[in-house]
C-alpha cells in the first residue's frame, strides 16, 4: 500500500475536530499505580462525545465531503458505536446520515442512533449482507460509504487520542490500544511513533478473536469467523488494507486478554476510580495488568475506548 497516512493527517485532524470533540481527560490513579508499580496514565474516551472515540474519525472523515457529498449523504453500517459517531457528526455538520443496522440491534443503540437524526435501514443479519446493502445505497443515492476503521481519514481521527495524550503527559515507556479492526490502533501507531518513539506500543484484542496477533505474527491479514466475547466492539473478523501496514511497521506486539479479565477490569475501574467503561474499552488495562512485572517503575498509558454498555448489561456482566 502506497499512500499510507503519516503523522501530519493526524495533526490535520486534530485541527478539523477541535471545539467538536472533546479533549478528554486523563485519569491517574494511585490504588492502579501502586497495583501496577509503575505510573499510569488512562486516556478517558469513554468520556468522549457518543461515549466512544469513534467520533473523532468520523467526524474528521465527514469534514472532508466536498459539498456535493455533504449535500447528498452519508452511509455507514454499523450495529455499535461508528453508527453513533457517524449520525452524531453528520447531524452537527448538516449531512443526511444512512445507517444499515441489523434487525437484533439492541433497541438502545437504534434509538442513538434514530437521536441523532440517523436514518436507519434494517437488514437481517442471517440472511442478507450489510455490506452489499450499504453498496447498493451508496450506488442508488450518489452517498459516500464511510466504513468503521478501513480508511485513511477515521484512522487519522482515531489516532488524536493518542496525539493528546503525549501532548498532555509527555513521552511513555508503554502503551496499550485496544484493537478491532485497527483504526484505533493505526492512528495511535502514527501519534506514537512522532511523539514518543521509543514507547512499546501494544495492541489488545479478545482472546477469543486473536486475528490481529496472528496477523501480526505471520505478517499476513488473517480472516476469521466473527468471535463470541463480550468485547463486542473489538469483534471484527479481519484488519484492514490500510490498518494492517501501520501495524505491522509501528506496532511492538498484539496481546489478548480473556473475557474474565474484561469483567474484572471493569469492576476495578468502576468500584477504584469511578469510571464505567465497556468490555472493550477494559482491553488495555487488562492486558497492562496481565504483564505487570515488565512494567514496574515505568510510565504507562491506558486507552479506555469507550463507555457504552447499558447498566442492565453492565449489572449483569458484574454479577450484580
Ligand atoms: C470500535 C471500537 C474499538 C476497536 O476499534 P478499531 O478501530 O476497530 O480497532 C475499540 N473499542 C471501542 C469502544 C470501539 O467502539
Amino acid at each position: 500500500m502506497t499512500n499510507l497516512p503519516t503523522f501530519d493527517d493526524v495533526v490535520s485532524a486534530a485541527q478539523r475536530i477541535q471545539g467538536h470533540a472533546h479533549k478528554t481527560p486523563v485519569v491517574t490513579s494511585r490504588t492502579v499505580d501502586e497495583e501496577l508499580g509503575a505510573r499510569v496514565f488512562f486516556k478517558c474516551e469513554n468520556l468522549q462525545r457518543m461515549g466512544a472515540f469513534k467520533f473523532r474519525g468520523a467526524f474528521n472523515a465527514l469534514s472532508k465531503f466536498t459539498p456535493e457529498q455533504r449535500k447528498a449523504g452519508v452511509v455507514a453500517f454499523s450495529s455499535g458505536n461508528h453508527a453513533q459517531a457517524i449520525a452524531l457528526s453528520a447531524r452537527l455538520l448538516g449531512i443526511p446520515a444512512t445507517i444499515v443496522m441489523p434487525h437484533d440491534a439492541p433497541a438502545a443503540k437504534v434509538a442513538a442512533t434514530k437521536g441523532y437524526g440517523g436514518n436507519v435501514v434494517i437488514y437481517d443479519r442471517y440472511t442478507q449482507d450489510r455490506e452489499q446493502i450499504g453498496r447498493a445505497l451508496a450506488e442508488q443515492h450518489g452517498l459516500t460509504l464511510i466504513p468503521p476503521y478501513d480508511h485513511p481519514d477515521v484512522l487519522a481521527g482515531q489516532g488524536t487520542a493518542a496525539k493528546e495524550l503525549f501532548e498532555e503527559v509527555g513521552p511513555l515507556d508503554a502503551f496499550f490500544v485496544p484493537l478491532g479492526g485497527g483504526g484505533l490502533l493505526s492512528g495511535c501507531a502514527l501519534a506514537t511513533r512522532a511523539l514518543s518513539p521509543d514507547c512499546m506500543l501494544y495492541g489488545v484484542e479478545p482472546e477469543a478473536g486473536n486475528d490481529g496477533q496472528r496477523s501480526f505474527r505471520t505478517g499476513s491479514i488473517v480472516h476469521i469467523d466473527t468471535p463470541k466475547t463480550i468485547a463486542d466492539g473489538a469483534q471484527t473478523q479481519h484488519l484492514g488494507q490500510v490498518t494492517f501496514p501501520i501495524i505491522l511497521r509501528d506496532v511492538n506486539d498484539i496481546l489478548t486478554a480473556s473475557d474474565t479479565e474484561l469483567v474484572e477490569s471493569m469492576a476495578f475501574m468502576a468500584s477504584r476510580m469511578k469510571l464505567i467503561a465497556e468490555p472493550t474499552g477494559c482491553l488495555g488495562f487488562a492486558a497492562a495488568r496481565q504483564i505487570k512485572a515488565e512494567l514496574r517503575g515505568k510510565r504507562i498509558g491506558i486507552l479506555v475506548s469507550g463507555g457504552n454498555v447499558d447498566m442492565a448489561r453492565f449489572a449483569s456482566l458484574l454479577g450484580i
